[in-house]
């Protein structure tokens, strides 16, 4: 993109955000909220950003996005963290399960899914990991056996980021009991809503429960929502969890750390914690973390510019 329009694509960003980003949605107020009015208003602000087409910009505009490059995604960036923006919600729908429904989807699940997951009606979360199958996620058990006209899924998935808010759930399931690997693995969307599915909540030492246990218990899917070939979901799960270390991924990460860090550091210095030479050292200990944590995504960002693909350090930033 020639300079002058990178220069407007941050100007038009940066003019519509300080409009519309709301005043009451920072982090540490939106964390105060109960969990439905947080989830309902976050939601509420996706909606506003898609309707500017503020949303899922890598997309392209035919389904809603814009077709940005690498150089609009930076702008992109930096714009929404200094204008302070409120978190996007449904970043899982826009970042993992869009760019594969897109990809592999037919056009009829792209006209139904795509615009819903960019005005936040639909939430998605991703049925991958299971108790037996996380690093080795080739080996995982849940099972869907195609009778007729849908699928009928058993098992058991587990640490599903938002699972108990989704709507819809990206689900990788082995529908060839015959092949152990990755060669009898399908996707199902799924429809969070279907009888059959339990949802049961993992609490976090810090009180929060983002992750997930789901059971799957002869949950019928019809047949229509298998994403792309039937055993073809292998490359389509690749092909997600490449987008999930994306860009605006490794960038958004390295500039949130560091604002927190910042923000730590304020709160220290007004409060004296220096005089306190233990805490000092906690202190220079996050300092020097967020730094180190900040060459690891320059480096993953290199290698994504230079060669369209993150390496392994992406995993390290995840
Ligand atoms: C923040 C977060 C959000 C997540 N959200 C989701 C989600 O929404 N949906 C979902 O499906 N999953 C999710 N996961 C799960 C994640 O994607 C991984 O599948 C999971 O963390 C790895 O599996 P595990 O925890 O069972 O670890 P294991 O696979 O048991 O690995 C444990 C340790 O052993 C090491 N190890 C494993 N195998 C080998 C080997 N062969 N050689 C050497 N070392 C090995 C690993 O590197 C790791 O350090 C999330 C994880 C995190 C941290």
């Amino acid at each position: 993109m020639a300079e002058q329009a990178l220069d407007a694509f941050r100007r038009d960003l940066r003019s519509w955000l300080e409009e519309n980003v709301p005043g009451d949605l920072g982090p540490e107020r939106t964390a105060r909220l109960p969990e439905d009015e947080r989830i309902r208003r976050l939601r509420a602000w996706q909606r506003r950003l898609a309707e500017a087409r503020w949303v899922g910009i890598t997309w392209p505009r035919e389904y809603g996005g814009r077709d940005a490059g690498i150089p609009e995604q930076l702008v992109y960036v930096e714009e929404m963290a200094r204008a302070g923006a409120p978190e996007i919600i449904g970043n899982l729908g826009i970042g993992i399960a869009g760019p594969p429904i897109l990809a592999y989807g037919s056009e009829a699940q792209k006209r139904r899914f795509a615009p819903r997951i960019l005005t936040a009606d639909d939430l998605w979360c991703f049925g991958f990991s299971e108790p037996g199958a996380g690093s080795d996620l080739a080996s995982l058990r849940t099972q869907a056996v195609l009778r007729g006209d849908y699928f009928e899924v058993t098992g058991q998935k587990v640490w599903t980021t938002l699972g108990h808010h989704a709507d819809w759930c990206m689900l990788l399931c082995r529908t060839d009991p015959e092949t152990r690997r990755a060669k009898g693995i399908s996707c199902l969307l799924v429809d969070m809503k279907s009888p059959g599915i339990s949802v049961r909540p993992l609490r976090q030492m810090t009180g929060e429960a983002e992750f997930n246990e789901m059971f799957f218990d002869a949950v019928r899917v019809p047949r229509e929502n298998l994403l792309g070939e039937l055993h073809g979901g292998w490359q389509i799960a690749v092909a997600a969890l490449q987008n999930e270390r994306g860009i605006l991924y490794v960038v958004s990460m390295q500039i949130l750390l560091k604002q927190a860090r910042d923000h730590l550091l304020d709160l220290a210095r007004e409060r004296g914690a220096g005089r306190d030479a233990l805490l000092r050292q906690d202190l220079a200990r996050v300092y020097l973390g967020t730094e180190i944590f900040g060459l690891t995504c320059q480096r993953t960002l290199d290698k994504l510019l230079r060669m369209g693909m993150p390496g392994p350090e992406a995993s390290i930033i995840k």
